[in-house]
């Protein structure tokens, strides 16, 4: 019988309850135990799911209160210095270290203040991680202070009569994700490979202990393109932690092909493999080539990052493919990663139109999927499942809500003219400098201000038909007001709307887009407690009418200063939709470009002639691995911003943004934007600074991370300032921060912008 098995659930919850249980904790409204309550009750749902399904292998060790990584990093002791002198209880040091942590002084505890670590895209997803920070001083070893989650929650689960398998980032990958601290800048974190494995190898001794029969050691990292030196260390690590004192390992890589660095692992004692089948079907053939016939082969066939139904046809084949090279009782039918990216359930989606849900299939619906497959390789009866799959993959084919011949035509009219702006940045610079006379370090925001409480109440209560669209109106209208007089008695130079009309940068634009599909319910976790509720691309996509002039319009008419128009752009939209998978992500990307051609050219003619397209998630749609794909992405990609922003005059400046941005400066140019912001104040690295000096556009290094509840002062801006401009010219230098602003509090915002606009004057006044 050929098992099944899934790697990882999504752990917020299927009514968000992690996120609400989290923030109420961190706003002092509820205790620990709560939280710790919250969390045991979801693990005990997940697992049951999972048993109730009939899937043979389930995770433990996949649930977190903030991120897995940033618990292994707690958990081995990896935690920066500053982190520990405050005597925090563990849950709060592994918060300060997600979220930075700035507290007043009380009678019995000292002030704390302390910003977050770095937070990093997780690969080519939309889940951010929190970067292992390293420093000559780090002393890994088992960090007991809140127990030792994997074993504690494999206890926790077998207490419930459910056998788990944990799962674990693995070594390399851990310290390959990772960085060094920013005292001790030399430090290579693959060094540190030789320390880190006796704590691995405890943790996995205890886990036998407990009676963990099987591990899953992730090492995603075999999917980059990676140095020789990072691939040898696979064999060093594994020799050292396959062990009869150790659980069977399961090695798993997920979001692409391990083929390029199969040699690493090629002669590695573990028990077995997990490969991504989905992303990459065509490395079955070598990869089961390195098996020594005792390895289990672990098939993953199930998309663990959308949402689309399994196609058991084409799946059951890969899987027999699979048993024909290593024997059906080395085979396991898999999820091709965690579901942590997927929506928990579909069954509670509602409103969807039936045609269309029937496409779709969420964590809960996956779980079914792998234990159908499994049956079905293993030669049981489904007969009926497989002809209820057969019958919905044939009715989306044929669909006709997929296809539009106007958008498809209009797709052959792209060309290089019609994504080439008039004349290039210096004319443009010049008749922009004229029109809007900015001073040097012109400061301004990056759209979003905070999403209160308030807004969010309205919002609900439009939806839910409480309150009439004029009421509703008046309500947002109020909000741009009063973001706008803000800004105006701070002195910001260009000024934002705010954004409180939106409820998330892409589902507001997924809504009003033709082709798009959206959930009521299908959160999915993208960082710490913050969720995002991606639409769905189900067909062609076009711009029925404006989507945002109206509210920039209003907001213009409220002031003198410059009105930034706000639109999130075409790879973004694609990147945090759930795309469809029966075309390529160019010709989605180029049919988004545009649609937003057509907004960027409304709010130019409304008047709006500074505008914003919002890129965060270029650096994220990366292909994992240098060649063709890559430059034939970062091609599409440049080309569909450019199709939304080249139709307008010299005289009207496109702004672009970008987050998490291990960027290469190269990638930004290509967009031709004439003012970029970038994330950039967890960035320390002096030549990191230095790629951007060259870049030839105006550009905004963000200066505050708005992850973090914490206030930077008004010197903290002047020293940040000064250090970029050792490397960076000051004609180009625009004042901004990190980010939006939506999840932040308003006292906070108002501290920390004016102290970054007060500090923006000290050096106007100075050059
Ligand atoms: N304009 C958006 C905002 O301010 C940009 C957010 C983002 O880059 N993630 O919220
Ligand atoms: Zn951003």
């Amino acid at each position: 019988m050929v098992q099944s098995s899934v790697l990882g659930f999504p752990r917020i919850g299927g009514q968000r309850e992690l996120k609400k249980a989290t923030e109420s904790y961190w706003g002092g409204k509820s205790s620990v135990e709560d939280l710790l309550e919250v969390g045991k009750n979801l693990r005990a749902k997940n697992w049951t799911a999972q048993k109730e399904a009939g899937v043979d292998i389930i995770p433990s060790n996949d649930f977190s209160y903030y991120d897995q990584v940033l618990d292994l990093s707690l958990l081995f002791n990896a935690i920066p210095e500053r982190y520990t002198k405050y005597d925090l209880a563990p849950i709060d040091v592994l918060f300060a270290m997600g979220r930075g942590l700035q507290k007043k002084a009380t009678d019995s505890t000292p002030a704390v203040d302390v910003t977050a670590l770095e937070m990093v895209k997780w690969f080519d997803s939309n889940y951010h991680y929190v970067r292992p920070t390293f420093s000559h001083s780090t002393e890994f070893k088992l960090n007991t202070a809140a127990g030792i989650k994997p074993v504690d929650e494999f206890n926790e689960a077998k207490a419930l009569g459910i056998q788990t398998r944990p799962v674990i980032l693995g070594p390399v990958s851990y310290l390959y994700l990772g960085k060094a601290d920013k005292d001790s800048l030399d430090l290579d974190p693959i060094s540190l490979l030789p320390k880190l494995i006796p704590v691995y190898k405890e943790l996995l001794a205890k886990l036998k202990e407990a009676g963990a029969e099987q591990v899953q050691i992730d090492e995603p990292i075999l999917v980059l393109d990676l140095p020789e030196s990072v691939q040898s260390k696979f064999k060093e690590a594994y020799d050292a932690l396959v062990s009869s004192d150790a659980p069977e390992i399961i090695l798993a890589t997920y979001f692409g092909t391990v083929v390029p660095n199969l040699k690493a692992i090629e002669n590695l004692p573990v028990a077995g493999f997990h490969f991504d089948f989905v992303r990459n079907p065509e490395q079955l053939e070598q990869v089961a080539s390195i098996l020594n016939g005792n390895q289990t082969l672990s098939a993953g066939v199930v998309d663990g990052r959308n949402i689309w139904k399994t196609d058991f046809a084409k799946a059951s084949e890969v899987v027999n493919k699979a048993i024909e090279k290593v024997g059906k009782d080395k085979v396991v039918v898999a999820t091709s990663s965690s579901l942590l990216h997927t929506p928990v359930d579909l069954e509670t989606e509602t409103k969807l139109p039936a045609e269309i849900k029937d496409w779709f299939s969420f964590a809960t619906q996956k779980l079914d999927e792998v234990v159908t497959i499994a049956k079905n390789v293993s030669g049981e009866d489904v007969a009926d499942k497989l002809e209820a799959n057969a019958k919905s993959i044939k009715a989306r084919k044929e669909s006709s809500i997929t296809t539009n011949p106007k958008v498809q035509e209009r797709l052959t009219t792209i060309n290089e003219g019609l994504a080439t702006r008039k004349a290039a940045f210096p004319e443009r610079n010049a008749e922009q400098q004229k029109k809007y006379n900015l001073p040097l370090f012109p400061t301004t925001t990056i759209g979003s201000f905070p999403q209160t409480k308030e807004i969010r109440v309205s919002r609900n209560k439009f939806a839910k038909g409480q309150i009439t669209a004029d009421e509703y109106e008046q309500f947002i209208n109020q909000e741009i007001e009063n973001v706008v007089r803000f800004q105006e008695k701070i002195g910001l130079d260009v000024l934002v709307h705010g954004e409180p009309e939106r409820n998330d940068m892409v589902q507001y634009f997924g809504e009003q887009l033709d082709g798009f599909a959206f959930t009521t319910n299908g959160w999915v976790q993208s960082y710490g407690s913050r969720c995002v509720r991606p639409p769905i691309i189900v067909g062609d996509v076009s711009r029925p009418k404006a989507m945002t002039v109206k509210e920039s319009v209003y907001a213009q008419s409220l002031t003198k200063s410059p009105m930034k128009g706000m639109l999130t752009g075409p790879v973004t939209i694609l990147r945090w939709s759930f795309p469809r998978d029966d075309v390529s992500g160019k010709i989605q990307s180029l049919q988004l470009g545009l649609a937003l051609r057509d907004e960027v050219n409304d709010l130019e003619k409304a008047g709006i002639t500074v505008i914003q397209v919002d890129e965060p998630a270029i650096r994220e749609g990366l292909p994992l691995r240098a060649g063709k794909e890559r430059s034939d992405y970062l091609n599409w990609a440049a080309q569909s911003f450019r199709v939304a922003t080249s139709g307008v005059e010299n005289s009207t400046q496109i702004h672009s943004h970008f987050c998490y941005s291990d960027l290469d400066p190269n990638h930004i140019k290509a967009l031709d934007a004439d003012v970029v912001s970038i994330e950039f104040s967890k960035k320390d690295d002096p030549n990191y600074i230095q790629e951007f000096s060259d870049y030839p556009n105006h550009i905004g290094l963000g200066l505050f991370d708005i992850h973090s509840p914490r206030i930077p002062s008004k010197q903290e801006f002047v020293s940040r300032i000064e250090e970029i401009l050792k490397v960076y010219p000051a004609n180009k230098f625009w004042v901004n921060p990190d980010c939006g602003l939506k999840t932040r509090g308003w006292t906070e915002v108002q501290e920390s912008l004016t102290n970054m606009v007060d500090a923006a004057k000290d050096f106007r006044a100075k050059y």
